[in-house]
C-alpha cells in the first residue's frame, strides 16, 4: 500500500479555473446509483416464491434481533448531544416530504445515530463509484459504497452481515451515469422519473458493516446504456476507477463530494476538511453509536447534502479518493477516513493495483 506522500500538485484545469468544477466533471464518469431491495419485497416474479419465502425468513430473523436489542438499549440514554440525521434515501421519506425531520429527530433520539433505514424498508439507495477492475481479465468492475443501506440488520455487538447472507436477502443493482444521460437525452412523453431504466445486477465483493463500507462487483459487459430498444444497448463508455489518494487531506484542504440522490444524478457539494480523523465518540456520545461503528471519520465543513449522497466519494482537487460519505452528525459532514478505507480495501483484496508512488 502506498505510504503517505507530500501534498499533490494541482492538476491544470483545462475545463475551468474552478477546481471543484474540474473534480465534479471528471469524477462524474465513475459514479453509480446503487439500489437494494429485499428479495421478498421485490415485485418481479423471479426468483421463485419458495426462494422469496426463505429470504423473508432470514431477513425477518435478523431484523427482529436488531430491533429486540435496540428496544432493550433504549433505557437511560439522556444526553445533551443529539444524534443526527438520515442521509440515505428511502421511499418512505420521499412520500412524507420534508416534514419528516421533526418526528424523525425525536425517534432518533431514542435510537441513536441512524441513517433512517428501518426494518421493512423496501427501496434503499446509495451512491457508489468505480474503485477497481479485477485482474487479469478486467471484465469485472468493483464499486465502493456505504454499508448502511442494510443498517436495519446490524447494530453494536451484532455485525453478522456477510457477502453470502446479503446476497441471499437482497437484490442489488446499479445504474451508471451514462445510462442516466442517455435516458434524459432521448425523446420521451414521460417525465424523467417515470422513464424506464435498466439496472445491472451486482454481487457483493466485500462488506464491513462496522466501518460502513461495501464493495459490489458487476460484469462490465452487462452494464446497460438504454433498454427502450431491442436489443438492449450496453454502455461502451469508460467507467474509470477513481484513484485512491496517497495521503489524507490536510486541515482546511478543499474537498468535493459527488452524489446521486435518485433523480438527481451528477450532484456535488464541496467543503473544507476541518479534521482528518475523529473517532465516533468525539462526534457523538458513545451511547448514540448504536450501530457500533469503529471507523474514524473525516470531518468536513460546509458540506450541504443529505439523502442519497451516502457512499459517495469525497475527492481532493486532483480527483483522488480521500473518503466515502457516511452522514451528517451535529450539522457537520462525515466521511469514513482514508486510513480505514485503505485498510478495508487491503484486507479484502479489492485493489488489483495501487496508484504509483
Ligand atoms: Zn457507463
Amino acid at each position: 500500500m502506498a505510504q503517505y506522500q507530500p501534498a499533490p500538485r494541482r492538476a491544470p484545469h483545462s475545463l475551468s479555473n474552478d477546481s471543484a468544477n474540474y473534480v465534479a466533471m471528471k469524477g462524474a464518469e465513475s459514479i453509480f446509483l446503487v439500489e437494494a431491495i429485499p428479495w421478498h419485497l421485490d415485485d418481479g416474479r423471479e426468483p421463485t416464491p419458495g426462494f422469496k419465502r426463505d429470504c423473508k425468513n432470514m431477513y425477518n430473523e435478523l431484523a427482529d434481533q436488531v430491533q429486540l436489542q435496540t428496544e432493550e438499549a433504549k433505557d437511560g440514554t439522556g444526553s445533551s448531544k443529539r444524534p443526527r440525521e438520515a442521509s440515505s434515501s428511502q421511499s418512505k421519506n420521499k412520500q412524507k416530504g420534508i416534514s419528516i425531520r421533526a418526528d424523525e429527530t425525536s425517534k432518533n433520539k431514542q435510537k441513536g445515530v441512524s441513517m433512517g433505514i428501518t426494518a421493512g424498508t423496501k427501496e434503499r439507495y446509495s451512491t457508489g463509484f468505480a474503485i477497481a477492475r479485477d485482474s487479469p481479465s478486467g471484465e469485472r468492475l468493483r464499486i465502493l459504497t456505504c454499508a448502511h443501506i442494510f443498517e436495519d440488520l446490524y447494530k453494536k455487538g451484532m455485525h453478522t452481515l456477510t457477502k453470502e447472507n446479503i446476497e441471499k436477502m437482497f437484490k442489488i443493482s446499479v445504474i451508471c451515469v451514462h445510462q442516466q444521460r442517455e435516458v434524459l437525452a432521448r425523446d420521451s412523453p414521460l417525465p424523467p422519473s417515470r422513464r424506464l431504466k435498466q439496472p445491472t445486477l451486482a454481487t457483493v465483493f466485500a462488506v464491513d458493516t462496522e466501518k460502513d463500507l461495501l464493495v459490489l462487483e458487476i460484469n462490465i459487459g452487462y452494464l446497460c446504456l438504454f433498454s427502450g430498444t431491442q436489443p438492449t444497448e450496453y454502455c461502451m463508455f469508460d467507467n474509470p476507477p477513481i484513484c485512491v489518494a496517497p495521503r489524507p487531506p490536510q486541515i482546511r484542504e478543499e474537498v468535493v463530494l459527488l452524489g446521486w440522490p435518485p433523480q438527481r444524478s451528477e450532484s456535488s457539494s464541496s467543503g473544507n476538511v476541518s479534521f482528518p480523523n475523529r473517532t465516533y465518540d468525539m462526534v457523538c456520545d458513545l451511547e448514540f453509536n448504536m450501530k457500533g461503528y469503529t471507523m474514524t471519520l473525516m470531518e468536513i465543513d460546509k458540506l450541504l447534502c443529505a439523502h442519497g449522497y451516502s457512499g459517495g466519494p469525497v475527492l481532493n482537487t486532483v480527483v483522488q479518493l480521500v473518503g466515502t460519505y457516511h452522514g451528517i452528525i451535529e450539522k457537520k459532514g462525515y466521511s469514513v477516513s482514508l486510513e480505514d478505507i485503505n485498510q478495508f480495501l487491503t484486507q479484502f483484496g479489492v485493489m488489483t493495483h495501487w496508484p504509483d508512488e
